[in-house]
């Protein structure tokens, strides 16, 4: 929930044990901020840090009015570390980045530029990454790739951090596991305008990476919810469904020809493995029919428990002259992730 006045600006920074880079940090980012003619605030989510960083970003909102530090009890990991500040930004607009300074502050202004341009999504592309090549730069090209060509949404890089947002997008996603990635996808559901440009990236200067390779795993699976929830969220039967006919279907022909072989030619069934394969077959279709038909009934308990519609309004022009935004109650909401 937001409190307080709205603003211009919400930049919203994930932080787990990162004490020796938040004071430049916070230079940077203020620098970049005080160069825009706009109310900002920074919103510093400690993830459950365990060296000083908590100490050191309370020190910072001594010093910078617009800084808020939210500190969650334990440590939930990125994704969740981003809806914290999601929830808690009053901005318009909302720009993440890594508290690393990997992302440089001062490519701010290039993503506000192109978000005016019309876009509602502007993701960062690290056209010169400096990560390891081996297990960070090609696993995420191998994503990358995979993720733009499976979603409708084409990005050379969802794995930047650096992206701003305009905040109804963020507010009506809801994040899991290791999702944040997948934002500007997820977000095609609604009919976001998505754009993409080119970013500075450093090598990391401080502290260690609390990620490696088995990130890549994490992020394919991830990309199989996310590609089920956009294609069939709504409705589930039909890829359980045809599943299950084509399942059901070949079991039940296979059946009919091992019957019609019993009863008109005697031949024997007990040894013959083709019987197995039509009851497996058989059992497998009315079990995926079923599951679809109940992943039916749990997408409605979903939607209409939460008084979620199933689509979003971007205007509504009446009769009386106004052009109204929508009322946002309630909530538009994307895909139940
Ligand atoms: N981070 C976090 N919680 C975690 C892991 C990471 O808030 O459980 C933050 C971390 O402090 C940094 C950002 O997420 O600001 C990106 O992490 P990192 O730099 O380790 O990832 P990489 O740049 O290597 O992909
Ligand atoms: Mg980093």
């Amino acid at each position: 929930m937001a409190h307080g006045q709205p603003l211009d600006l919400s930049i919203v920074i994930p932080v787990f044990n990162e004490e020796e880079s938040l004071e430049l940090l916070h230079t940077r980012v203020a620098a970049a901020l005080d160069a825009l003619p706009l109310n900002s605030e920074i919103i510093l989510v400690d993830d459950g840090s365990k060296d000083n960083s908590f100490a050191i970003m309370s020190a910072l909102v001594e010093k910078d009015a617009r800084v808020r530090v939210v500190r969650l009890r334990r440590n939930f990991g990125q994704t969740a570390a981003f809806a914290a500040g999601f929830d808690l930004a009053r901005g318009d607009v909302v720009i993440t980045l890594d508290a690393d300074l990997q992302n440089d502050p001062d490519d701010i202004p290039l993503l506000l530029a192109k978000l005016d341009e019309g876009y509602d999504v502007v993701s960062g592309w690290r056209v010169d990454r400096q990560d390891k090549l081996i297990t960070r730069r090609i696993p995420s090209q191998a994503a990358n790739r995979l993720i733009s060509s499976l979603t409708d949404v084409q990005l050379h890089d969802y794995g930047c951090s650096l992206k701003a947002y305009r905040s109804e997008v963020v507010k009506s996603i809801n994040l899991y596991g290791e999702l944040h990635r997948f934002i500007p996808a997820l977000a095609s559901w609604m009919g976001v305008r998505v754009a993409e440009v080119p970013v500075r990236h450093s090598a990391r200067q401080y502290g260690k990476s609390k990620y490696g390779i088995s990130r890549t795993i994490r992020v394919f699976l991830d990309l199989l919810t996310v590609k089920f929830l956009l294609d069939y969220a709504t409705r589930p039967i039909h890829v359980f469904g045809l599943m299950g006919l084509i399942s059901l279907f070949t079991g039940t022909a296979i059946g009919l020809y091992l019957t019609i072989a019993k009863l008109f030619f005697g031949e024997q069934l007990a040894d013959r493995p083709l019987l197995l394969l039509a009851i497996l077959l058989i059992v497998m279709g009315v079990q995926l029919i079923t599951m679809g038909l109940l992943a039916e009934l749990v997408i409605r308990t979903y939607h209409e428990s939460q008084g979620k519609p199933i689509y979003v309004i971007r205007d509504i022009v009446q009769a009386g002259g106004d052009v109204a935004e929508p009322a946002v109650s309630p909530t538009p909401d994307l895909v139940p992730v």
